[in-house]
């Protein structure tokens, strides 16, 4: 069978063309920028590589970053800094790079984070919301999932998917975006007895468990497409968690190449819908104050 490759990268580029022209259209209609905030706590090297290209990224399209960056902290001041982020009107989009060093209540930070702030989906409400196949930041993994396969028209509908991996971040949040779109579902993780067969017997899978290359192309059925989250280094090379399906799979992500770019063009994308709609929720609440004194007088 001859397999197609998701080129993550022509993906990420045109979401980034996309995001920069909203860029220029926002500074241009309400003469302001748009702001990121990224926090980082402690010396975890990948954090500080992801967080860099993020912030690379954002530059590239126009938005603006400030980086909180500490090497130790504690919940309580952690949900201060959050809080104040959450109060400050030049501050659009909220980042904070998972994971936190353990002694930190990584939810709890998550949750403080004003909803219109959540540009990564990270807290509970904008889960829920999601869930519910309501407006809400999707978390940009998985969100970016779902703009690969939009992009290459592919229908979800009654198709059976099998997500490997729960994560809070990845795992559960694909499923439900997938059920979303009429898809099938069967997550998978590490107490499932016969990944194998639940992947033989699927038309999607979705590869995040955290293992270089465990998921064998074998194991694929003959046509399945394969979108591979996963990201490990071996021996100085990115590998993904499935091996590479040519031949085997209709449609599947490269590592590299793949989730990884497109993952960032999402998060890009959640920044400039979140500050858009801030504006659009000020200029609400303006004319409709006007409306009420209109009223009144
Ligand atoms: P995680 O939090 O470690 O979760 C891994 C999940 O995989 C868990 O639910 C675990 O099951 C399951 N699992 C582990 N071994 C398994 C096995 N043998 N069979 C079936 N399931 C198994 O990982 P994550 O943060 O979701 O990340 C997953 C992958 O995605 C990693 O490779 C990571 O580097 C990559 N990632 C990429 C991006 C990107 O931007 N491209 C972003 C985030 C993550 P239990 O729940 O039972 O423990």
């Amino acid at each position: 069978m001859k397999s197609t490759i998701l080129d993550g990268k022509l993906i990420a580029k045109n979401i980034e063309e996309n995001v920069r022209k909203r860029v220029y259209d926002y500074e241009d209609n309400y003469n302001d920028n748009i702001t990121l905030a990224t926090i980082i706590v402690g010396n975890n090297k990948p954090s500080k590589t992801y967080v860099k290209m993020k912030t690379e990224a954002c530059k590239r399209v126009g938005i603006n970053t400030r980086e909180y960056s500490f090497p130790t902290f504690t919940t309580e001041g952690l949900i201060q800094i959050i809080k104040m982020l959450n109060d400050d009107s030049s501050i659009n989009g909220i980042l904070i790079q998972h994971p936190l060093p353990e002694i930190i209540d990584e939810q709890k930070c998550f949750d403080t984070i004003a909803l219109e702030k959540d540009v990564d989906g990270l807290n509970s409400h904008s889960f829920g919301k999601m869930s519910f196949n309501e407006n809400a930041f999707g978390a940009a993994t998985p969100k970016g999932i779902i703009n690969i396969l939009d992009f290459y028209n592919i229908n979800l509908e009654g198709k059976k998917a099998c997500v490997v991996g729960r994560s809070q971040i990845l795992g559960k949040p694909i499923a439900l975006m997938l059920l979303n779109r009429n898809a099938t579902i069967t997550i998978c993780h590490s107490k499932t007895k016969d990944l194998k067969e639940e992947i033989k017997s699927s038309d999607i899978v979705i590869a995040a468990l955290g293992k270089p290359e465990y998921i064998k192309k074998e194991w694929l059925k003959e046509g399945a497409i394969l979108i591979d989250a996963g990201y490990n280094y071996v021996n100085g090379k990115s590998v993904g968690d499935a091996e590479n399906p040519e031949g085997i799979a209709s449609f599947y992500t490269p590592v590299p190449g793949g989730v990884g770019p497109v993952t960032i063009a999402t998060l890009l994308e959640n920044i400039v819908t979140a500050a858009e709609k801030q504006k659009e929720l000020i200029q609400t609440k303006e004319t409709k104050g006007k409306q009420y004194i209109k009223e009144e007088i």
